[in-house]
């Protein structure tokens, strides 16, 4: 993907600001933080979001991103941390190429408003999880 942000900078042929590296993924800080320490863990190969992920590109991603939720929390001292993964234009994707955010929280920082809920009945629940079960 020539013209992919993310690859390019998997090739090195755009800067970036690299927290770590292993065979299947890469971390970076974004160019747009939400906090400093704002950091995006991507799989190197490019995959353009969550559906198309292998099981081994899967848990090494997950694995990093334990990592660098770790190194962003002792290293900034937040109050905490929120993975933040959008898939698709509808889902709040903008780099089609995928990618967790770590964000460092701070008590009060208001950077996530929780999404409006409704509390469906056990019916509807059951019912939803066997849809779900069905195409697993
Ligand atoms: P999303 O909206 O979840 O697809 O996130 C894409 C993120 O990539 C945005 O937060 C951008 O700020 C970030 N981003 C775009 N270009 C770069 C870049 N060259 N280096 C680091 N982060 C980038
Ligand atoms: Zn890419």
């Amino acid at each position: 993907m020539d013209d992919c942000i993310f690859c390019r900078i998997v090739k090195g042929e755009l800067p970036a600001s690299k927290i770590h590296e292993d065979e299947h993924t890469l971390a970076f800080l974004n160019i747009v933080a939400a906090h400093p320490g704002h950091a995006l863990v991507i799989v190197k190969e490019h995959v353009e979001n969550l559906y198309g992920l292998s099981d081994a590109q899967s848990a090494a991603v997950f694995q990093a991103t334990t990592r660098v939720a770790r190194a962003v929390k002792a290293a900034t001292g937040c109050d905490g941390v929120t993975l933040f993964q959008a898939n698709e234009v509808a889902g709040g994707q903008t780099v089609f190429h995928f990618h967790i955010h770590v964000l460092p929280r701070f008590k009060e920082d208001n950077l996530l408003p929780f999404w409006k809920a409704s509390a469906p009945g056990r019916a509807e629940l059951d019912e939803m999880a066997a849809r779900l079960r069905e195409v697993l």
